[in-house]
């Protein structure tokens, strides 16, 4: 009976007991969890003081060891796969944003996010496939749009221009901005590798869709016209550049050569000619009068030669025209064997021809890439028709 009245003591004092171990665990448990909190919260603070200090290297260890102790941090894990990206790190960016793509509990809207990433480090990486896999993945969401820009580029990167009529197509959609002038650029580049595959029917197919973005597009025009003279029929190609002569005739110097031949083909070469010179009272020095002094000297003579460059220099004075007209000035000296205006002719064209052709150049009008030739896409920035027809002649534009 003793016995039986202790262990019903006991009882309320076992409970107790488990009472008091359960507190005790749960302080020791929130003390752990404080604990990890608080070093959490001290890496994330570091590592963003040594980025806002500029110590990238030390920033993503403290950073990693954030996202190390919780790996539900996702934004966090977008910030260092840029930022490894950034750095030029991608394999590091890749294993960043491939990991938050692999895993299933993240929102589709991370998911999205995580491959649009994921395929700008394999576009960096120039892994085109994967990057093109990647980007495809993003179909909805506020990361649709920059992954299909970023489509477009990869596409014109890879000369894919089916591919990149597409993206464009859906970009426009999506923007509610016309991209008809790259389109037609990229029919023109169609039909350009068609004209060297020989196969004509397709490269004019092309070129009337490049019409059909963007009628009179320059480029498609030219394109027409060349493949005119490869059927034959130089008459039409005239026909067909007579638009850029009337029109845009600041490009006219991408055909003055195609069409000074054109008019030969037909014997009629000098009128040819004849209607191109009009034009340098605009373009006294550009290509144009590089053409067209290389034609009326052959066809003309040096006399001739000298008059239409002393009427450019009253029109149009340019660094061009001038050494043109001491080329001219020595052919004569030349012919008329004087030995001293030889000399002097000689020396003056020597350093202009010199200085005309080191700063004779093209420039970029978004990214100033300088070039010494014309081109429709910047090998700078890639961007399309942002170089001026107009060559300038030094840095101030002489
Ligand atoms: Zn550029």
């Amino acid at each position: 009976m003793q016995i039986q009245t202790y262990w019903l003591l006991l009882i309320p004092l076992l409970f107790g007991l488990g009472w008091i171990a359960a507190r005790w665990e749960m302080r020791l448990q929130e003390h752990e969890d404080d604990v990890e909190q608080a070093k959490k919260a001290r890496s994330t603070f570091r590592g963003i003081n040594l980025l806002l200090n500029e110590q990238h290297d030390k920033a993503i260890d403290a950073l990693v060891e954030v996202a190390q102790l919780d790996p539900e941090t996702t934004e966090l894990h977008f910030a260092l796969g840029s930022l490894f990206r950034r750095r030029g790190e991608t394999e590091r960016a890749i294993r960043v944003h491939q990991h938050l793509s692999n895993r299933q509990d993240i929102r589709p809207k991370d998911r999205a996010h995580a491959s649009y990433e994921l395929g700008r480090d394999f576009l960096r990486a120039g892994m085109l496939d994967r990057a093109e896999a990647s980007l495809n993945l993003v179909t909805e969401g506020r990361y649709n749009l920059p992954a299909k820009v970023a489509l477009l580029e990869m596409y014109q990167i890879e000369k894919d221009w089916r591919k990149a009529i597409i993206a464009a197509t859906e970009l426009e959609l999506l923007e509610e901005k016309s991209y008809k002038e790259q389109i037609a650029h990229f029919y023109c580049e169609i039909a350009q590798e068609a004209t060297r595959a020989k196969n004509i029917n397709a490269a004019k197919e092309a070129i009337e869709h490049a019409l059909q973005a963007v009628s009179h597009h320059i480029r498609a025009l030219i394109i027409k016209g060349e493949l005119a003279i490869i059927e034959q029929n130089p008459i039409e190609a005239i026909a067909i550049w007579g638009y850029i002569e009337k029109n845009t005739s600041n490009y006219l110097y991408l055909i003055a050569d195609k069409w000074i031949k054109a008019y030969a083909e037909l014997g009629r070469e000098d009128e040819g000619l004849q209607q191109l010179i009009p034009h340098l009272k605009e373009q006294g020095a550009g290509e144009l009068l590089d053409v067209i002094f290389k034609n009326y000297l052959r066809l003309s003579g040096p006399d001739k030669a000298l008059e239409l460059l002393n009427q450019v220099m009253l029109d149009t004075p340019s660094l061009t025209a001038m050494t043109k007209r001491y080329e001219t000035e020595h052919l004569l000296a030349q012919a008329n064997q004087d030995p001293v205006s030889m000399a002097q002719t000689k020396a003056s064209f020597e350093l202009l021809k010199h200085r005309t052709n080191s700063l004779a150049r093209y420039t970029c009008s978004n990214c100033g890439f300088r070039a010494r030739r014309y081109y429709w896409q910047c090998p700078g920035c890639n961007r399309w028709d942002v170089y001026s027809p107009k060559r300038s002649e030094g840095l101030s534009g002489l």
